[in-house]
């Protein structure tokens, strides 16, 4: 059966990713909607490329210049755009690959609507993870990771595989700063904090992943993902990225998902899921080439936010909505070069420590904590 897709945050990276991959495999799929931010130029030759029926950005500005371009085609803007998508049950899945909280309302709107989730937005499930898992247990909707530690650990478990878990192990790269030390994370510029050893990801992404917060947000994902207590999921540094995550059984067999450093694969894997087809990579893995497999323990000293992420999962409420909205202000404020790179891990305790948490299961409340979070840290920066 063909599956009619619509994919939001397609003008970034792992939405070009996503649309590589419906293209190499139009047999399969259906374009329904896109959904950009502020880069009108490539969602225009995406519109000119893929013909999606329906797509959104975030200004109204930007509808007035793509109208005189497309003037037939039906062009939505802002939060209710994104809804308007998502939650169109001419989807069979939605891939959320906006950045950062954007995602929380589509991502709510879809399953809303019985429509399965390619989920890429991590912070989706940092901000809301009961509220979303709880909503989608409820409607028996599917939420097929993106991330590709969560896509590994999904591929490493069969349906009658879950009741037999004992740890999860995240693996990643380490970041460029994983062979520095504290003083060169402190004098770091944005260009340094974004180059990126491994992946070629969005800005935020990659400045997380300079910091070891992504990792954090990781656990956090993985935690309501896969229903893990906190203590059962172990990170480990792979600089390699071979291996992209593996699940110890209570037997002692452990099974890892590998491959090359690829996000094609798990953007087609939670498309196509629960079949597969071949994929877009020419290179396959060769591990007499890779040659050899390293893996350190995280240096939590240098990484503190791995630490912070921890901390706020296990204190639950509202701590991982707040950790998640203080730490989007710092590495925004950090790319704006207004602070530096270890001032995010300064200002994300800072805001944890008054905090004032409630039950995260009511949306309103965690609306409310994520505008506290921001404006704590704003307020901190402009001090
Ligand atoms: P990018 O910054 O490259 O892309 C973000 C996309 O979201 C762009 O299309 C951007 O539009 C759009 N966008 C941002 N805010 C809004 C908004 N308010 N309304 C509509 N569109 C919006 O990010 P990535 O592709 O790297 O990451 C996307 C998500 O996937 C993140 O949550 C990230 O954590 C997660 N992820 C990414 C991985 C990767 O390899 N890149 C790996 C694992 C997870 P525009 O550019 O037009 O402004
Ligand atoms: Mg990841």
């Amino acid at each position: 059966m063909r599956k009619t897709v619509s994919i939001l945050g397609s003008t970034g990276s792992i939405g070009k990713q996503a649309l590589n991959v419906i293209t190499d495999l139009s047999d399969r799929f259906n374009l329904f909607g896109l959904a950009a931010g502020a880069n009108i130029e490539v969602l225009k030759e995406q519109i000119i490329k893929h013909k999606p029926e329906v797509v959104s950005v975030r200004d109204e500005k930007s509808v007035l210049a793509l109208k005189k371009e497309f003037p037939k085609l039906e062009i939505l803007f802002g939060g209710d755009g994104l809804e308007q998508i998502a939650g169109n049950r001419q989807n069979n899945i939605v891939l959320i690959a906006v950045s950062g909280t954007a995602g929380l309302y589509p991502t709510i709107a879809a399953i809303n609507n019985n429509i399965d989730v390619a989920l890429a937005n991590k912070e989706t499930l940092v901000s809301a993870g009961s509220l979303v898992m709880n909503l989608a247990k409820e409607k028996n909707i599917n939420i097929i990771p993106v991330d590709s530690e969560h896509s590994a650990i999904y591929q490493c478990i069969s349906n009658k595989d879950k009741n037999f878990i004992k740890k999860l192990i995240i693996t990643g790269s380490g970041g460029p700063f994983r062979t520095k030390t504290l003083k060169d994370m402190q004098y770091a510029t944005v260009e340094q904090a974004l180059a990126h050893p491994r992946w070629s990801m969005g800005s935020k992404i990659t400045i997380d992943s300079a910091t070891l917060m992504n990792k954090g947000l990781e656990v956090i994902e993985a935690h309501w993902l896969f229903n893990i207590d906190y203590k059962d999921i172990n990170v480990v540094i792979h600089p390699q990225s071979i291996i992209h995550s593996a699940v110890e059984f209570l037997d002692g067999s452990v099974i890892a998902q590998m491959g090359i450093p690829s996000m094609h694969i798990p953007i087609q894997y939670a498309l196509t899921y629960p079949q597969r087809c071949k994929g877009l990579e020419s290179e396959t893995l060769n591990l007499t080439q890779v040659s050899r497999l390293d893996f350190e323990d995280p240096d939590l000293n240098k990484f503190p936010c791995l630490k912070l992420a921890y901390q706020a999962g296990q204190s639950g409420q509202t701590y991982p909505t707040v950790l998640n909205a203080l730490n989007e202000i710092a590495v925004n404020e950090f790319l704006n070069n207004q602070i530096k790179l270890t001032d995010i891990p300064r200002i994300v305790e800072e805001g944890l420590n008054k905090h004032n948490s409630v039950s995260a299961t009511d949306l309103n409340d965690i609306i409310t904590a994520d505008k506290w979070g921001r404006g704590f840290a704003q307020s901190l920066i402009r001090k």
